[in-house]
């Protein structure tokens, strides 16, 4: 048997907690492996902290949430967002799955080019596309969701110089029923500008309007705005073809669809409170089909999820720097990972588990990521074991936004391993050198 490990005696206030009305619960298990391989080897040889990627977390998200709509649905197609997770691996497993490439800038629309995807099927989104951008796209006949009308118009100028036609949809903002409602990006529905914006491109004449768009948001946890969402699109597509005889491609409902991460404040954990893929599908699904388009011209259903496909694939293992109490007695934790690299510990409550055994004895800690910066917490409040200096956690559910929201601050950014189908352990991007950071740079003469 294990010698059990001593530890300091400490006077503790008993804190009755919050129950849910499922009542309390001890969630803390150990997380010694990722896909069979040992948290404490990957640390041995690729550093702490270190983020991990389960390939088949990520092939069997996918597989689950195509499977959701296409059993409810005949034309289903994923585009992966770019932004949520632009790692050349994780995209490359997307595409191999069959997802197209959703991408909002030149720099993610390149990147997907030189990943292999065929340009008919990079959707472009976001309201930054500069000319060169889009005669690019338009001569690739790649997929052009129109933004504002400043847009439209330099889409309908190129049409002047360049021969292609420009393949577009329009992307729609609405009110869903959920706050905040998102009309900073697109056309509104409700006022009427979705439908100016459709009956300028028909007009047009040089245009081919293949498809209508919307993204209401994003951690969206009312599954029926995305049936609200989409009865608004189906109204719209309808409209086209009483007036035009116009038959739109498809109608892409865009991501948003939430996580289980637990939201900062939340009163249940996220694992409890996330819709389903199933509902939201339902949800979408069944507006499209109980809508006027006929069934012959029903249009594909393109989705755009991010984060909830990408989150639970990710982690980061690291190590305890230190422990420490503040003046008013408060247990704080030291970790080797901060903000810089855990952006979206800002928002959510992130699931954080030790890596090797530990005792039963918990206690409220505070956890601070290593930077000499005072918003560097990793959680403000969290029931935990009493770990030692050098000894491991994970942080689980991190797939999504930080390995590209990350900032370069204070620390380089550490290595990303995937862990392949195989169990073998890949490097997946290399950690930063400080050549890397400062590669960049230029010294003024007079300063050299
Ligand atoms: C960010 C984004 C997505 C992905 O959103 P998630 O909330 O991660 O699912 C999809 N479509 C567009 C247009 C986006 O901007």
């Amino acid at each position: 048997m294990e010698k059990l490990q001593f530890e300091r005696p400490a006077i503790k206030r008993i804190e009755t907690g919050m129950p849910s009305k499922f009542g309390m619960r001890s969630t803390t298990q150990i997380i010694s492996d990722i896909d069979n391989v040992l948290i404490k080897d990957i640390i041995k040889d690729y550093g702490s902290p270190c983020f991990i990627i389960s390939e088949k977390t990520i092939r069997d998200t996918y597989q689950d949430a195509y499977r959701a709509f296409s059993t409810k649905y005949p034309k289903v197609q994923f585009a992966w967002s770019y932004k949520t997770n632009y790692l050349n691996a994780v995209c490359k497993v997307y595409h191999s799955e069959g997802s197209w490439a959703e991408v909002v800038s030149g720099f993610e629309y390149d990147k997907a080019i030189a990943n292999g995807v065929e340009p008919t099927k990079i959707i472009f989104n976001g309201p930054d596309k500069s000319v060169q951008d889009l005669t690019k796209a338009i001569k690739n006949g790649s997929l052009i969701h129109i933004d504002h009308f400043d847009e439209l118009y330099s889409i309908i100028e190129l049409t002047g110089t360049i021969s292609e036609r420009p393949k577009v949809a329009i992307r729609v903002n609405m009110d869903t029923g959920i706050f905040p409602q998102w009309t900073r990006f697109g056309f509104n529905y409700e006022n009427g500008e979705a439908w100016d914006a459709l009956n300028r491109i028909m007009v047009s004449g040089k245009i081919d309007l293949i498809g209508l768009h919307s993204h209401i948001g994003t951690y969206v946890m009312i599954a029926s705005a995305y049936g609200v969402a989409a009865t608004k699109l189906a109204d719209l597509a309808s409209q086209l073809y009483i007036k035009y005889n116009h038959v739109i491609k498809y109608i892409d409902m865009g991501g948003g669809f939430a996580s289980k991460n637990t939201l900062k404040g939340a009163y249940l954990p996220g694992t409890d409170t996330t819709p389903s893929f199933d509902e939201y599908a339902n949800s979408i699904t069944s507006a499209l089909l109980r809508s006027a388009i006929k069934p012959e011209n029903l249009p594909t259903l393109i989705l755009e999820t991010g984060r909830a496909l990408i989150d639970d694939a990710g982690s980061i293992a690291g190590t305890v720097l230190a422990n420490k109490r503040l003046a008013d007695g408060t247990k704080t934790m030291i970790l080797d990972v901060g903000v810089n690299m855990l952006f979206t510990s800002f928002w959510y409550d992130h699931k954080i588990t030790p890596a090797q055994s530990f005792s039963h004895h918990t206690e409220i800690t505070k956890m601070y990521g290593p930077l000499c910066m005072n918003i560097d917490v990793i959680r403000e409040s969290i029931e935990f074991p009493l770990l030692k200096k050098g000894d491991n956690f994970v942080i689980s559910r991190i797939g999504a936004y930080n390995m590209t929201q990350w900032m370069q601050f204070i620390t380089l950014r550490p290595n990303i391993v995937m862990i392949d189908l195989k169990g073998n352990v890949n490097i997946v991007r290399k950690a930063e050198t400080m050549n890397n950071v400062s590669a960049n740079e230029i010294i003024p003469e007079h300063l050299k």
